[in-house]
C-alpha cells in the first residue's frame, strides 16, 4: 500500500453539485484543504440514491462510493430537521417531505399544518458529515479511513416564516437565544452556528488529530 501522510492530503472531493453547499464548505474547510473541489468539476460521477434509514448511513453511503469510484478523499454530507413532537419526522425525509417535487414553501406547508395546535415547537437542525479516504491512499487502519462527525443546532418551530436568507425550514426556524430565525441571518452569522458549521469544526478537530498522530 502507498503510505501518504495526512499531512500531504491537500484536496477534498464535495459529493455534492449543489452550489450553496459547496460555496459554504469550501468557505468551512479552507484552514485544512488548498483546493476543495466537487462533483461539479468531475465528469461521470451518478447520482447516488440516499436510501437510508439515517443521516449517518446516507453520509457514508455517498461519500464511500464516490471516494471508491475516483480515489479521492471525499467528504459527503447529509442533513435535516427533526421535530420533537413529531418523533424526529422530517429528517432524512426533510428535502421531499411534501412530495418528490416539493419544494421549500410545500414543505414549511406542510410541517406548520401537522404542528398546528401543538405546543412543543422544539426542533433541532442535524448535519451529518463522512470523510472518506481511499483505499491505498493513506497508512491508516481501515477503521481510521472514515470519519463520521455530527452537528446539531437547537430552535423551535414558528408559524409565520420570517426572513429571506438561506432556504429550505430556515424562515420557520426561531433561534431563541438570538431571537431570529435562522433566515434572518447573514450567510456569515449562519456559518458561526449552524449544524454544518458545527460539524466541520468537529471534523477539523478530527483531522488536526491525525494528522499529530499521522506525522
Ligand atoms: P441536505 O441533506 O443538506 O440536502 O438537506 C436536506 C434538507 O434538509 C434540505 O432540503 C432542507 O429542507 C433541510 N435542511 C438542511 N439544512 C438546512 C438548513 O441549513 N436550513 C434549512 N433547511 C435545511
Amino acid at each position: 500500500m502507498q503510505i501518504i501522510k495526512l499531512t500531504m492530503v491537500k484536496e477534498v472531493l464535495l459529493a455534492t453539485r449543489n452550489e450553496g453547499k459547496i460555496k459554504e464548505f469550501s468557505t468551512l474547510l479552507s484552514p485544512v484543504f488548498e483546493r476543495v473541489i466537487s462533483l461539479r468539476e468531475l465528469d461521470a460521477v451518478p447520482d447516488i440514491i440516499e436510501d437510508g434509514e439515517t443521516l449517518k448511513q446516507n453520509a457514508l453511503k455517498k461519500a464511500r462510493i464516490i471516494s471508491g469510484l475516483t480515489q479521492k478523499v471525499t467528504l459527503a454530507d447529509d442533513s435535516g430537521l427533526e421535530v420533537e413532537s413529531l418523533g424526529g419526522r422530517p429528517g432524512i425525509f426533510s428535502a421531499r417531505y411534501a412530495g418528490e417535487k416539493a419544494g421549500d414553501r410545500e414543505n414549511i406547508k406542510k410541517l406548520l399544518k401537522e404542528l398546528s395546535g401543538v405546543g412543543d415547537r422544539r426542533a433541532r437542525f442535524v448535519c451529518v458529515l463522512a470523510l472518506v479516504f481511499p483505499d491505498g491512499l493513506t497508512g491508516l487502519t481501515a477503521s481510521g479511513r472514515e470519519i463520521v462527525v455530527e452537528g446539531r443546532c437547537d430552535g423551535i418551530i414558528i408559524d409565520d416564516p420570517r426572513g429571506e436568507s438561506g432556504f429550505g425550514y430556515d424562515p420557520v426556524f426561531f433561534l431563541s437565544q438570538i431571537k431570529k430565525t435562522m433566515a434572518e441571518l447573514t450567510p456569515e452569522e449562519k456559518n458561526q452556528i449552524s449544524h454544518r458549521a458545527l460539524a466541520v469544526r468537529k471534523l477539523i478537530t478530527c483531522l488536526e488529530e491525525l494528522r499529530t498522530h499521522n506525522e
